[in-house]
């Protein structure tokens, strides 16, 4: 039986954010920067690898680089606000977490439990502040260490700082980023969480293994 708990965060602890809401923070964004709308979002996509590995540097960095790819050169104020913009989004999606009473009950119990997230900077910039960060003894973020899932050391990092063997966890995710079947190589106990909530995955997991709809169920799992 696992005795540790590792969870994916955005469509599994949090919400990614609808397109439409991804959208309008966007074109307040390009408006902020002197840029294109569409040209924007499709940079923005194009760049998700690089951003979600840290290679962009920091908030303001990615914005200055994106800018400059679009021929314009915001001034530090408009790119803050821009990057304000941001992050409010962000810290309202991590408002927004349905987990709290799975996270809790775990913590009651006295479960170690880790995430391990594809995500890019601005997670970390909101992550400490927000709701979420008093559960987790350890934290396995892609921007940060550059490895995203289903890179095996992406895992590795969250179980080696919560000093367990992967053997030993529960994997817990929505199945974006082939997260699932990276779990499972890894030996992992695996349970695809499903969800109104979970919306668009990044690289959706063919795995095709258990399923669980509810996160007070990974306390039977234990
Ligand atoms: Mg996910």
């Amino acid at each position: 039986m696992p005795r540790a708990v590792l969870f994916d965060m955005f469509g599994t602890l949090l919400p990614g954010g609808s397109r439409a809401e991804r959208d309008a923070v966007t074109g307040a964004m390009a408006a902020d920067l002197g840029v294109g709308v569409a040209d924007l979002a499709a940079l923005w996509a194009a760049t998700y690898d690089d951003r979600a590995r840290g290679l962009l540097g920091d908030l303001d960095d990615t914005l200055a680089f994106l800018s400059g790819r679009l021929g314009a050169d915001p001034t530090p104020d408009a790119r803050a606000r821009a990057a304000a913009r941001r992050l409010e989004f962000t810290a309202s999606l991590h408002r927004r977490t349905w987990a709290l009473p799975a996270l809790t009950a775990l913590a009651d119990v006295g479960v170690p439990i880790g995430l391990v997230s594809d995500c890019t900077i601005e997670t970390p910039m909101v992550w400490d502040a927000g709701p979420l960060a008093g559960f987790f003894g350890a934290v396995s973020m892609s921007c940060v260490t550059g490895i995203r899932k289903p890179e095996p050391e992406a895992y590795l990092r969250a179980t080696g700082d919560l000093g367990v063997d992967p053997g030993e966890c529960l994997f817990v995710g929505d199945g974006g980023s082939h997260e699932l079947s990276g779990a499972a190589a890894l030996g992992m106990t695996v349970r695809r969480y499903t969800s109104p909530h979970s919306g668009d995955r990044v690289d959706p997991d063919t795995w095709d293994g258990p399923q669980i709809d509810n996160l007070l169920g990974v306390l039977d799992l234990l």
